[in-house]
């Protein structure tokens, strides 16, 4: 049985990054870049105003010597003439910088009357003047192939002129629900059926790394309904399951997934919860088995199948950071696994404090949704006592904020 580390590395030796296609800017938010971007242009174009105000010499401004002010330039135009000597020009932020200026003073410094303008402070040579090439030089690698596409990179694409951009395309996700007692939210039950609540828990959790949940619905617990079902869940671009793998005499999915030619890589986990949890290959095609406890499902989605899909979709960083806390509480813990505890967080003087969300069994939901963050807590360790420090992932960085 693979430790917990050991599971994410077999996971994430067996995906690779799937195809580029090429999107919109505005679509491609979230989406990895696929090649270096090398500036075609220095940014900004030209010289131009950082401020409303007057373009002139910086050394004719001083002593208040009255400027004649010889043209106006308003963002968007271009002066017609130079700045000759003992002139200004009246310019708008934005508007490139008239030939013979060399700084431009800001309205506020100005005092303007009978078609002269004088300066009131002192002008630097340069003053309130953005420089051609200041922000990005042309031949310059702006952007990296990896680097999430975001506001500020869709900005800068714009400022070249570019329209769409190269991005990883996402993962087709497919999702089964197992179970004879399972019903789809909004279907009637009867006594014994409980709703699939991983059917669409799993779906928000795949929509939100960015990727397309493909909803199979309910297979039943019998090889003819796991057989038809998962086969057509291995068309998409990764596979998860849910329940029917622990050790009853209907968890039958991983039988059903040897049939259809899936090969397991591993079938449990030195973890808890979450110990069942398989992962197979379809040949690149990656298919996780999670148990059907909503959530075991949720924690071992995060944990295996998000920088699983992550990395399919060609991010480079695919795991949660883990940030130091203190416990404000002890926590009963027997060792043996790695652990999970769901834990509320608060942001203490010196950093992160973490208590228990309370009851910390599989099929407790509740306790999911009070948690702001999961302590990995690791193998060998027993009792946790207040004051010491455990590792969190942050799953709600604002409540920890
Ligand atoms: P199993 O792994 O099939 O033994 O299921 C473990 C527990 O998870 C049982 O209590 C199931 O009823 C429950 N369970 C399985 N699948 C789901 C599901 N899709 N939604 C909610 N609970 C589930
Ligand atoms: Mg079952």
């Amino acid at each position: 049985m693979p430790t917990f580390e050991e599971a994410r590395r077999l996971i994430l030796d067996h995906v690779t990054a799937l195809e580029p296609e090429r999107l919109p800017l505005v679509e491609a938010v979230g989406r990895v870049l696929v090649d270096d971007v090398i500036a075609p242009c220095d940014l900004p174009r030209w010289d131009n105003s950082a401020m409303d105000g007057y373009a002139l010499r910086a050394a004719d401004a001083a002593g208040g010597r009255p400027l004649r002010v010889s043209g106006y330039v308003p963002a968007g135009s271009q002066a017609a003439e130079r700045v000759a000597a003992g002139t200004a020009a009246k310019i708008l932020t934005g508007a490139p910088l008239p030939a013979g200026a060399d700084a431009v003073a800001p309205v506020e410094e100005t005092e303007e009357r009978e078609g002269a303008v004088v300066v009131t402070a002192p002008v630097r040579p340069g003053a309130h003047v953005r420089r051609r090439g200041e922000d990005v030089r042309e031949g310059e690698t702006v952007l990296r192939r990896g680097a999430v596409i975001g506001p500020p990179e869709i900005a800068l694409l714009a400022a070249f002129s570019l329209v769409s951009v190269p991005v990883v395309r996402r993962a087709r996700v497919a999702i089964l629900s197992t179970g004879d007692e399972l019903v789809a939210p909004g279907e009637p039950l009867a006594p014994g059926l409980i709703h699939d609540t991983n059917g669409v828990a799993l779906a928000a959790a795949i929509r939100q790394l960015g990727a397309e949940p493909v909803s199979l619905g309910i297979a039943r617990d019998d090889r003819a309904s796991l057989r038809a079902l998962l086969a057509v869940g291995l068309e998409a671009d990764a596979l998860v399951t849910t329940a029917g793998v622990s050790m009853g005499d209907r968890d039958l999915v991983r039988e059903v997934l040897g049939e259809l030619a899936v090969r397991q890589v591993f079938w449990k986990v030195d973890i808890k919860p979450g110990r069942p949890t398989a992962f197979a290959v379809l040949g690149e095609k990656p298919v996780f088995s999670l148990p059907g406890n909503p959530v075991s499902t949720l924690l071992t989605f995060d944990q295996f199948v998000r920088p699983a899909l992550l990395r399919m979709m060609g991010h480079l960083h695919v795991l949660r950071p883990l940030l130091p806390a203190v416990l404000e509480e002890d926590v009963a813990r027997k060792p043996g696994r790695v652990g999970f505890v769901r834990v509320r967080l608060v942001r203490g003087p010196d950093g992160l404090r973490a208590r228990s969300s309370g009851n910390q069994e599989t099929g407790i939901l509740k306790t999911m949704v009070q948690a702001d963050g999961v302590a990995i807590i690791p193998a060998d360790r027993g009792a946790l006592r207040k004051g010491e420090v455990v590792e969190v992932q942050v799953l709600r960085p604002e409540a920890a904020g």
